[in-house]
């Protein structure tokens, strides 16, 4: 076995290899941009060298430049992961070539397999079932619509060298094709640099069944069973399961053998997937193979009970597959869950930004299933930690999320119950939507195919309902206790501190809050106390209420009759409040920090409540620019700002420092520009 390899990646498949190399007592070298200086792949590695900047090409895709750091650093072996070089045939042999051992399969099996029209053509030699359709060389137009015709419509054009999703067209008639043509292989051509296309015929409402399989240098090549993935957007998986839903043990091995003669066809070495796409009465046929470790390969992991990176190192270092086809069983169901960095109500538009607090669900990392032991419930693979950047110069994913439960509805329970305790504050991210889809109608009930997110976008994206009056309880405590610990000698017990607000008998204040983003949901909340203790009225609601406990973000608090439990996260004027399995954000409108705005137009800016003046920063006859701090009060144990609305010119200050200012009192005389 090898003592030291190079992990050629980058977040979460680096640190997913590095965890398994680690259990094995092997050293690891990462390699890393400049934007990955601090990132987590680098601290989990033994060692780690700077390969380039933060663009890929310079970096992650040098692949002379990665091979020099694994010669200089005597690791023995390259791991590719996925992505990147990962199914570069260029870059095998040339590892090769360097006297290193690339962990993955043969230059050759690579390049048979990277065209899909080629691919095509060896599976129909090996018995492997094809989706009708013509994948040979004549480039014609007149020909390839011909083709088209007689396939009969719909059809899917496919650019050969095609991947991610990309370069694929749907035509309907006949009258379209020449159009779809060309604009197929513009896209092609730009994408993948060869305009070659295939043609198909374009199943309707199929699934996406995938199968493991592996293959050793002693000639021996097994199946880990399927994978559905039919659960996409645009045409890129976002949840995975195994086994596959109303699968039956023909088909399943009808499929397995299918998969492990594509495998043979290619002298196939190391993990790989062969897609196919099936029909929903169980008929599939092959759409192509991934000759790489697969992002969802953990779901398979997690019912073979296997570690499929300490498989590969072994097949890499010249070992026999650590079992065979018959000792490879299924045990219970896994689904996995890609939370991205992303805004699913925008198109699923990435979104970048940095991770300000993220908590993932209680869980034990890459803890496989020993034999006879159920694997971990809950697993998450992430390359970030709490404070990391998802930059837009990689993958937007943040985590993946996987469970496995002792048959698919614990699985599912298990899903949706982790998703609602993974917590990110600082980007948009698909989890509100990935519970949706998990507890949604046609995927709790394995009514799978390609088309389900699409058909169920009334379920998937509700107009936003507005937030419940435990969760503006809760942010309205939040912000109280918090505003109570900047003011007070004793931040130790917050809630006992607020009581020190009333001034007469009864003390109210109101606190403005709207959704963020859509802003659809405005927000009065009333806080009023009396002698009976304190009292929120919201969404015409009206209940007592009481803090129990708080300890740090958590807060559990008494509704009129009702406990509820929650954390709230303050980010800027944003309040992230979880509770009850739901995220709010609620942007909390100060009213100190725009008192500005409204008063503008009549000159004057005024205090909206009384209090003290703890600074004045504005001088009469003085040009501002908008945003600039004129004056900053003091009220309720809380500094406000009061803030120039435009750019303009002071005319004059009517307060001084120490004065106390009534409710509505001009503060100073301003005029926009
Ligand atoms: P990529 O290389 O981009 O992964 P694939 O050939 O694997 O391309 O296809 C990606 C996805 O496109 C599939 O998972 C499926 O959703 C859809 N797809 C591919 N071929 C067909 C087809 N013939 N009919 C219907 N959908 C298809
Ligand atoms: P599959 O799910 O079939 O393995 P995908 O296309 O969804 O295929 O996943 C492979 C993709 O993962 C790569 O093309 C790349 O965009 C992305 N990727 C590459 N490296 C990483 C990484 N370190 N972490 C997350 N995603 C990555
Ligand atoms: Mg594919």
């Amino acid at each position: 076995m090898f003592t030291k390899i190079l992990i050629a990646n980058r977040g979460e498949i680096a640190c997913r290899v590095a965890a398994t190399a680690r259990r094995m007592g092997i050293r690891t070298v990462a390699v890393y941009s400049e934007a990955d200086a601090g990132s987590k792949h680098v601290a989990v590695c033994d060692e780690a060298v700077l390969i380039g900047p933060a663009a890929a090409k310079e970096s992650y895709l040098v692949g002379q430049k990665i091979i020099e750091v694994a010669k200089a650093t005597g690791a023995q072996a390259i791991h590719p992961g996925y992505g990147f070089l990962s199914e570069n045939a260029g870059f095998a042999d040339a590892v090769q070539a360097a006297g290193l051992v690339f962990i993955g399969p043969p230059g050759s099996s690579m390049r048979a397999m990277g065209s899909k029209s080629a691919a095509k053509q060896l599976m129909e030699g090996a018995n492997v079932p094809l989706v009708p359709g013509y994948h040979g060389d004549n480039q014609e137009p007149a020909f390839l619509r011909e083709q088209a015709d007689r396939i009969g419509y719909p059809v899917l054009l496919k650019a050969s060298a095609g991947g991610g999703g990309k370069g694929m067209r749907v035509v309907e008639r006949s009258e379209d094709f020449e159009a779809a043509l060309a604009s197929c292989k513009r896209e092609a051509i730009s994408s993948f640099g060869d305009d070659k296309v295939l043609v198909e015929k374009y199943l309707i409402r199929p699934r996406h069944i995938e199968i493991q399989v592996f293959a050793d240098t002693h000639g021996n090549c097994v199946y880990l069973h399927e994978r559905d993935c039919s659960v996409q957007r645009r045409h890129q998986k976002v949840l995975e399961e195994a086994p596959a839903p109303g699968m039956t043990p023909e088909r399943r091995s009808a499929m397995g053998e299918a998969a492990v003669n594509a495998a043979r066809a290619v002298g196939y070495v190391g993990a790989g997937t062969v897609e196919f796409i099936a029909n929903q009465d169980g008929s599939f046929y092959f759409m192509e193979m991934n000759t790489r470790l697969q992002v969802e390969h953990p779901v398979t992991e997690m019912i073979t009970g296997t570690d499929l990176v300490e498989w590969q190192l072994r097949v890499a270092a010249g070992q026999p597959l650590p079992k065979k086809q018959h000792e490879l069983a299924i045990h219970g169901h896994a689904i996995e869950a890609r939370i991205y960095a992303e805004n699913p109500e925008k198109g699923f538009l990435p979104s970048i930004g940095t991770l300000r607090h993220m908590d993932t669900p209680a869980a034990v990392e890459f803890e496989l299933g020993a034999f006879g032991l159920d694997p971990a419930a809950v697993r998450v693979d992430s390359g970030v930690r709490e404070g990391d950047a998802i930059s837009p110069y990689y993958d937007p994913m943040i985590a993946k999320l996987i469970v496995w439960g002792a048959d698919r509805n614990q699985a599912l329970a298990r899903l949706s119950q982790a998703l609602s305790e993974f917590q990110i504050v600082g980007l948009a991210t698909n989890i509100a939507f990935l519970k949706r889809l998990v507890e949604g109608e046609a995927f709790s009930s394995a009514d799978l195919d390609t088309g389900l997110i699409d058909r169920h976008g009334e379920t998937l994206f509700p107009a936003p309902s507005p937030a419940p009056l435990g969760a503006l309880a809760l942010a309205a405590l939040s912000l109280s206790s918090s505003e109570d610990q900047r003011g007070s000698a004793n931040p130790a017990e917050p809630w006992a501190q607020a009581h020190g607000w009333r001034m007469n008998s009864a003390y109210r204040r109101v606190l403005s809050f709207a959704d963020e983003f859509t802003g659809a949901n405005h927000y009065q909340v009333g806080l009023t106390y009396d002698a009976k203790g304190w009292v929120i009225d919201a969404n015409g609601e009206r209940q007592q209420l009481d803090l129990v406990r708080s300890e740090g973000a958590e807060l559990t608090i008494r509704l009129g009759e009702t406990s509820l439990h929650g954390s709230v996260r303050r980010d800027g004027d944003l309040f992230h409040v979880f509770t009850g399995g739901r995220h709010y954000t609620l942007a909390y409108n100060d009213p100190m920090a725009h008192a500005g705005e409204q008063e503008a137009a009549g000159g004057r800016l005024t205090a909206p409540m009384p209090g003290k003046v703890v600074a004045v920063l504005a001088v009469a006859g003085k040009d501002v620019k908008k945003g600039e701090p004129l004056v900053i009060m003091e009220a309720m144990k809380m500094e406000h700002t009061i803030a120039a609305p435009s750019d303009g010119l002071v005319e004059e200050v009517l307060y001084q420092v120490g004065d106390q200012v009534a409710d509505g009192a001009p503060l100073l005389a301003f005029k926009a520009a």
